[in-house]
């Protein structure tokens, strides 16, 4: 589905086969000479033919098409490779360009199994097997062209300015896309309307939700009217929808110490017991993905309590876990 959101700039709504997200938001911006391209969908047949029919119906030459992958999962980057032709520019942050150029092969998904491994999912008696995850299955092929961006980088087209700003949380190297006289940021899913986005941890190391929760907080210090999100729909309010995820996460930081208690417990036993936004009630019942997703956040919010020097965490066998000072 296509429609027309602001002036030179239509919004694409590349379909996620059997995923909870249902759509990937792409956006096509007119310009003069070059058009720019923002997120693709998953590599799958179903994203590939909604995009190549929107492309035709916009009337849109990838010769003359330059792409902007604001993060690395492959909802955003899936088609690149299906997408870009030698003349095509491909933007991206190096951390994240990082990920994705190397396609299935990447070290980001050798690091998947340990996660499994230290969250307790395997002691839980998850499989360990990586191809059922959609990011792997629906990942682009290697791909090594990219034209990386920072902090500042400016990305001209038709009448609008965009300003590359550093959001890492919902990955190492998100981007938004800022164009400050139009007020208008390119969100990806650094914020997002209704679903609040995944914030996952990995492997020990950074403290992903507090990089997320200052990069609300740059974002909240700017002149923003109309947010363009990755997923679902255009928010009017960024202000107020940066106050519900900020107090979504203190709810969620709250909920896990309520958890603990005295326990000393794993990612995966403290996400059986948070409270979780679907309707499937039963841990045992949630689906493979879900359940991932769902031990992600839980780790990301009890390291973000480790860091703060709430928490400790001990290893038995490779497992983790956390537990109050
Ligand atoms: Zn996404």
């Amino acid at each position: 589905m296509i429609e027309q959101v602001l002036p030179d700039i239509f919004k694409i709504e590349i379909p996620l086969p059997k995923n909870p997200l249902r759509a990937t938001n792409s956006y096509f911006i007119r310009g003069n000479e070059r058009n720019l391209l923002v997120d693709t969908g998953f590599n799958c047949e179903e994203s590939r033919q909604a995009m190549v029919s929107a492309l035709q119906e916009l009337n849109v030459r990838m010769e003359n098409t330059d792409l902007f992958i604001t993060h690395l999962h492959s909802d955003h980057a899936g088609l690149l490779s299906f997408l870009v032709t030698p003349e095509t520019t491909v933007w991206m942050s190096e951390p994240d360009a990082y990920v994705v150029g190397g396609g299935q092969e990447s070290a980001h998904w050798k690091i998947f199994s340990r996660f499994l491994l230290n969250s307790g999912l395997i002691a839980d008696g998850i499989e360990n097997t990586i191809e059922r995850h959609p990011g792997y299955r629906y990942a682009p092929e290697r791909f090594h062209g990219f034209t990386t961006v920072e902090e500042g980088y400016v990305i001209k087209v038709g009448s609008y300015c965009f300003k590359c700003l550093e959001t890492k949380g919902h990955t190492p190297g998100h981007i938004c896309l800022y164009d400050q006289e139009k007020k208008l940021l390119l969100s990806g899913d650094h914020i997002l309307d209704k679903i609040t986005p995944n914030i996952t941890l990995w492997q020990l190391g950074e403290d992903v939700l507090g990089n997320y929760l200052n990069s609300l907080d740059r974002i909240a210090a700017l002149d923003v009217e109309v947010v363009l999100p990755g997923h679902r729909n255009i928010i009017h309010d960024c202000q107020g929808r940066i106050n519900e995820l900020k107090n979504h996460h203190q709810a969620r930081l709250a909920n896990v110490l309520d958890i603990l208690g005295s326990q000393r417990l794993t990612g995966t036993q403290v996400a059986k017991q948070m409270k979780w936004d679907l309707t499937i009630k039963e841990w045992h019942d949630f689906p493979w993905g879900q359940k991932l997703f769902a031990v992600g956040e839980a780790m990301s919010h009890l390291y973000h309590l480790f860091q703060q020097g709430v928490l400790q965490i001990t290893c038995d066998n490779d497992v983790f876990y956390f537990q109050k000072r």
